[in-house]
């Protein structure tokens, strides 16, 4: 029986998680769930699950979270605040984190987890874009199993040779990574468009169900961008290696080219239990809930070059990641900004990329060789994202649809 903490249980990620784990009692049992503002479903939640304890992130909602939990009879512990997320992910009772706190708030309960040596299923990929080098460090000191949650990490994972050595693609006749993506529900919308599209609009992606923040980067295409430089540093791979091939069906999770021609594919619905479950069971396999893929049914498979001119955030990204930590760490940090500028309709869609791009213009790259000046780092860039913002809004160029 295997013990999971699951951070940031009521998202996305969180509640397929649960999913998963609810279809193997023999196997896994709840021993933490982890939430931010969502306690009438993290009540829900652990009524299902009865873990030893839930937190919730924010100290302010202990005493009402503790009514909700008295009223509905749980027993479980309940802690509140950052420090009791690092408390839980790293406690010793439990043998697999789930990472699936979105944004920069989920890298120091996920560096616990890390730290504590734990098998890290990791979704939040900002925390690995912000901390890079110091993440994998920590994780080859104590020894945590990464497993790659990210639908395409995880196919590249499975379609890689089993005794890959990090960075060595040569030794394993490898010749590219292809990473595949939808392009997002504005693939076709003319380019001149694009400002007037709203957040709405923006999180209705056409092949999966997912978290606004992700959805807005989806359709941005920075999520791409954020995923090219999670696999470099997963599976320590350099620039020239990847490949981004937009496929718009999100069928192919991404791919493995070997140098004698052959390409591993990685295939199933856009379901991201699937990869919970492989991460979660590796290396055996265990059944998920997902669909079985119906080869009668698939429309054609369609592959093409993402256009720059339509997705700059892809190209920051891919920029940020040639120019080094302190880039991609202040790149995420003014995405986040901007994108819940977005998300609170201050500010156009095509803006995001104009203030990543100023953001990175008007900051200095500087070594990142501790967590604390990467966090430091990450603060200084947020308040760069919104002074941006807050500019673009007292000389009238916020958003302009209804
Ligand atoms: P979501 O917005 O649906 O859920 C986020 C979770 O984090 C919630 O439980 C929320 O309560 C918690 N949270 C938010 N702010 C917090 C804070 N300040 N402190 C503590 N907890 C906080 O997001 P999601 O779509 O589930 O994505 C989660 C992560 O997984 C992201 O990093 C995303 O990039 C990654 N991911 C998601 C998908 C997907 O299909 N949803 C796919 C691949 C990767
Ligand atoms: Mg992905």
């Amino acid at each position: 029986m295997q013990s999971i903490c699951i951070l940031g249980s009521t998202g996305s990620i969180g509640v397929s998680t649960i999913d998963v784990v609810l279809r193997h009692p023999d196997k896994y049992q709840v021993f933490a769930l982890t939430a931010h503002k969502n306690l009438g479903l993290l009540i829900e939640q652990a009524k299902l699950c009865r873990p030893e304890y839930i937190v919730v992130a924010d100290k302010a909602d202990y005493s009402s979270c503790k009514i909700l939990c008295q009223a509905a009879g749980l027993s479980c512990h309940l802690l509140a605040g950052a420090d009791a997320l690092q408390q839980v992910a790293s406690a010793s009772g439990v043998s697999i984190v789930m990472a699936a706190i979105v944004g920069a708030a989920g890298l120091l309960p996920t560096l616990a987890a890390v730290n504590a040596g734990k098998k890290v299923l990791l979704a939040n990929k900002e925390a690995l874009v912000m901390s890079g080098e110091l993440f994998i460090q920590a994780a080859n000191q104590s020894k945590a199993l990464l497993m790659p949650i990210d639908s395409e990490h995880n196919a590249i994972f499975q379609c890689l040779p089993h005794d890959f050595v990090y960075g060595d693609l040569a030794s394993s006749g490898i010749s590219k990574i292809l990473l595949t993506g939808s392009g997002g529900p504005f693939r076709s919308t003319p380019i001149t468009e694009l400002n007037k599209v709203t957040p709405t609009q923006a999180c209705a992606h056409p092949n999966w169900d997912m978290g606004r923040k992700i959805s807005v980067d989806s359709a941005t295409m920075m999520n791409k961008g954020l995923e090219f430089i999670e696999a470099r540093w997963l599976f320590g791979l350099q620039s020239q290696d990847i490949e981004v091939v937009l496929h718009p069906q999100s069928i192919i999770h991404s791919m493995v080219q070997y140098c004698d021609g052959s390409v591993l594919a990685q295939l199933g619905n856009p379901d991201m239990r699937t990869p919970i479950a492989h991460a979660l069971a590796y290396p055996q396999r265990i059944e998920s809930g997902v669909a079985p893929l119906d080869f009668m049914q698939l429309a054609n498979f369609s592959f093409c070059q993402p256009d720059m001119l339509r997705y700059p955030n892809l190209k920051l990204a891919i920029d940020a990641s040639n120019a080094g930590q302190s880039a991609t760490t202040m790149l995420n940090a003014a995405n986040e900004v901007a994108v819940e500028a977005f998300l609170q309709e201050k500010i156009q869609f095509t803006q995001i990329a104009d203030i990543n791009d100023r953001c990175l213009q008007v900051m200095t790259s500087r070594p990142l060789d501790s967590i604390d000046a990467v966090v430091a780092l990450d603060q200084e860039a947020r308040g760069r994202s919104h002074l941006i913002i807050e500019q673009l809004i007292l000389q009238g160029q916020g958003r302009n649809y209804a």
